[in-house]
């Protein structure tokens, strides 16, 4: 008899839920899971193709020690054996790990502890910080926690959808065709795109706002003015809800019209037309992704437009909020869980005593990290720097992914000891591994996410993992206990930390924090098997009134009020002459990431067959470029890559945008991300993987 599982797709932050079907000969196909909340039986072309990537080729079968098999026990007590000796010469910080947005909250929750309780240190980062560290850091810089407010119902709601440096049609589909769906049954409703680029996006847009990269904080202070001069304002929720309005507004009180149409590239006429909308609209939400995160002032971009929607008292509100895409299917539970190397577990604050005691007194550890750790792009450069003895890279490919990708390499290369754990072993990555660890993947394997709208979902297991294949949270919580930890890591299956991870969110919670799931610190393993779809807050006993937070006007602050920031309109990138053009990286519709799990499917990989950059026809004659020409692209890091022109008016003249998925197994020298440098946002810790400086020639 076929069977059918119930889980959720392993891609992108809508967090959609699936049906996979097994057939008796084995065959799996997946449709649309009809009740899950986020989709309703929608999927989008990646999610369709999933069954189309579960072949075997390429999998780690074995544990490997310098490209040979060997068994667990031998692998395991070696990573144990090379870590605790690196952390007896060296101390706690000269180990880290680097994660994923990838892993289930289990295997980040079980990392998280390792890490920062019982080895003592908080280098632990992971690629999220790729993703959304600026919206946590202007989270908690507006509201005092890392909180999303609201939810993708209120983008139906909503009468003016402004979507900033979001690619939505393509980066996060089926909320697109959600919102494209609401925009047809109620015509009235206005989307406004606000992008460098005309992307897919821009096909249900009334207004599209081609603004200059990094420009954003300049328009949205621009907006808070006019919403200030012209009565706009919402004076007793600032007054009763918030401080700082008053030095936020000071920050763009030189802003003239005319100035702003120069700095933001975007015309007078669009500009008075976008503000009078916001301005006259009541339910408006603002979603933001990568375009705001990926900046070297991505945290102020994230301010400026919540200080809007403060100033409107629209926040909390159905149809009314900031709201935050995540890129990863579990960027949300990463950061539950603290698996940023500046957060503590269930949103507690590493920097606070009260908050590490807790911890600390919960997990019963011997020792507690102190301080916060090395974030992503300071973590390569410690490993660079050789203070970094032993890492450990789980489920992503930073060879690849990470800014200036030559250097991280080359450090990867130089560091004494590096265990990957990955399903394949051909990524850029694995290649590097002294150590590599065969880790079960989608399908194999069992846990929760967590999507962009707060909602907890199972991704449960329908295969088994292929041989000697193990999940991640088994793999660090066995070497855990092989440094002597037992105690803590004896875990028999992913339910149980499920469980664990509940009690801490409940712990000592008195409702000071805003992550908490205490409703399932006693789920028994069937409940949790069976566990629907939730949002959080579940606090134990009764559930929550509200789906939204900040409905009644209370903020994570201590004096229970929002946060003005004022944010200085800075640009951060001029062409130079030696590099005249800005680089902007990003995703296509049909991959996701490196592309080691949909590079696998022929039909997501007919959509775009090579690397390309789209560049404006206004650069080709200063370039002597052509159309399908190919063109050697270099970076101030000196690293040059090579991939087709696509010449194309969707691009605005000065700036080439490139996709960030091909790499050197797939397309040789299209690693863009060699192209951009360390540069990164002095708050967040968040990469400008947009906006870099760059030149090119025909190649
Ligand atoms: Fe998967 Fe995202 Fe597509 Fe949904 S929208 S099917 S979560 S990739």
């Amino acid at each position: 008899m076929p069977t059918e599982t119930r889980t959720t797709c392993p891609y992108c932050g809508v967090g959609c839920g699936v049906i996979a079907k097994v057939e008796d000969d084995g065959r799996v196909s997946v449709k649309g899971d009809p009740d899950h909340p986020a989709n309703f039986g929608r999927l989008c072309s990646k999610g369709s193709a999933l069954a189309e990537t579960l072949d075997m080729e390429g999998r780690v079968l074995a544990p490997m020690v310098h490209g040979k098999p060997v068994s667990w026990d031998n692998a395991l007590d070696l990573v144990a054996e090379r870590f605790s000796s690196a952390i007896r010469d060296h101390g706690p910080d000269s180990v880290a790990f680097y994660l994923s947005g990838q892993l289930l909250t289990e295997d980040y929750y079980v990392a998280n502890k390792l890490m920062k309780g019982f080895i003592g240190s908080a280098n632990i980062d992971t690629n999220s910080r790729l993703c959304m560290a600026s919206s946590v850091a202007g989270h908690k810089r507006a509201f005092g926690s890392d909180t999303v407010p609201g939810t993708y119902e209120d983008l139906e709601l909503a009468d003016l959808v402004v979507l900033v440096g979001s690619n939505m049609a393509w980066c996060h589909p089926v909320l697109y065709q959600r919102l494209s769906a609401a925009k047809a049954n109620r015509p009235h409703m206005k989307v406004v795109v606000i992008d460098p680029r005309r992307t897919a996006t821009c096909d249900i847009a009334d207004l599209h706002l081609a603004v200059r990269g990094n420009a954003d904080v300049a328009l949205f202070n621009g907006l808070l003015h006019h919403l200030a001069q012209e009565g706009h304002v919402d004076e007793a929720y600032v007054a009763q809800h918030t401080t700082g309005f008053t030095e936020a507004l000071m920050a763009c009180q030189h802003t003239s019209l005319s100035e702003l149409a120069e700095v933001t590239g975007v015309s007078t006429l669009q500009l008075r037309l976008f503000f009078q909308w916001f301005a006259n609209t009541r339910k408006v939400v603002t979603c933001y992704s990568q375009g705001v995160n990926q900046s070297s002032v991505g945290t102020n971009k994230v301010n400026a437009i919540i200080n809007c929607h403060l100033a409107t008292g629209r926040i909390g509100k159905p149809g009314s909020g900031p709201f935050s895409l995540t890129g990863q299917p579990n960027a949300m539970g990463g950061r539950e869980v603290g698996g940023l190397s500046n957060m503590l577990a269930a949103h507690m604050d590493i920097a606070n005593d009260a908050d590490r005691d807790r911890v600390q007194r919960f997990w019963a550890s011997p020792i507690m990290a102190q301080k916060p750790g090395l974030k992503a792009v300071e973590l390569f450069e410690a490993v660079a720097a050789g203070k970094i003895k032993a890492l450990w890279i789980m489920s992503t490919n930073p060879v690849v992914s990470m800014p200036n990708a030559d250097f991280v390499k080359a450090a990867i290369e130089a560091c004494p000891f590096v265990v990957v754990s990955d399903m394949y072993g051909s990524t850029d990555t694995a290649r590097l591994a002294h150590v590599l660890l065969p880790s079960a993947g989608w399908g194999e394997k069992s846990g929760t996410v967590t999507n962009s709208e707060r909602r907890i979902s199972r991704q449960r297991p329908f295969l088994a993992a292929p041989a000697e294949a193990r999940a991640d949270w088994w793999q660090m919580a066995q070497v855990g206990c092989r440094m002597g930890f037992g105690a803590g890591f004896a875990y028999q299956n992913a339910s149980e930390i499920f469980q664990e991870h509940a009690a801490l969110s409940a712990f000592e919670n008195d409702g000071s924090r805003d992550f908490d799931i205490g409703a399932h610190a006693a789920l028994e393993r069937q409940k949790y098997d069976a566990l629907e779809p939730f949002q959080w807050p579940q606090p134990a006993g009764s559930k929550p009134d509200e789906t939204r937070f900040f409905a009644n006007g209370r903020f994570y602050h201590p004096d229970g009020r929002a946060r003005f920031v004022a944010v200085p309109a800075n640009l951060d990138h001029r062409p130079s002459a030696e590099f005249p053009l800005i680089l902007n990286t990003g995703r296509i519709r049909d991959q996701w990431h490196t592309m080691t799990r949909t590079g696998r499917s022929a039909r997501l990989s007919s959509h775009m067959a090579e690397p390309f950059a789209e560049i404006s026809p206004s650069d080709t004659r200063q370039f002597d470029l052509e159309d399908a020409d190919l063109v050697e692209l270099t970076g101030t890091t000196g690293a040059r890559c090579v991939v087709r022109a696509l010449i194309t008016d969707r691009q605005a003249p000065g700036s080439v945008f490139v996709p960030m998925h091909w790499n050197d197994s797939n397309s040789a020298r299209a690693r863009v991300d060699s192209l951009v440098s360390n540069e990164r946002d002095p708050i967040s810790g968040q990469p400008a993987l947009k906006n870099a400086a760059l030149t090119m020639q025909k190649f």
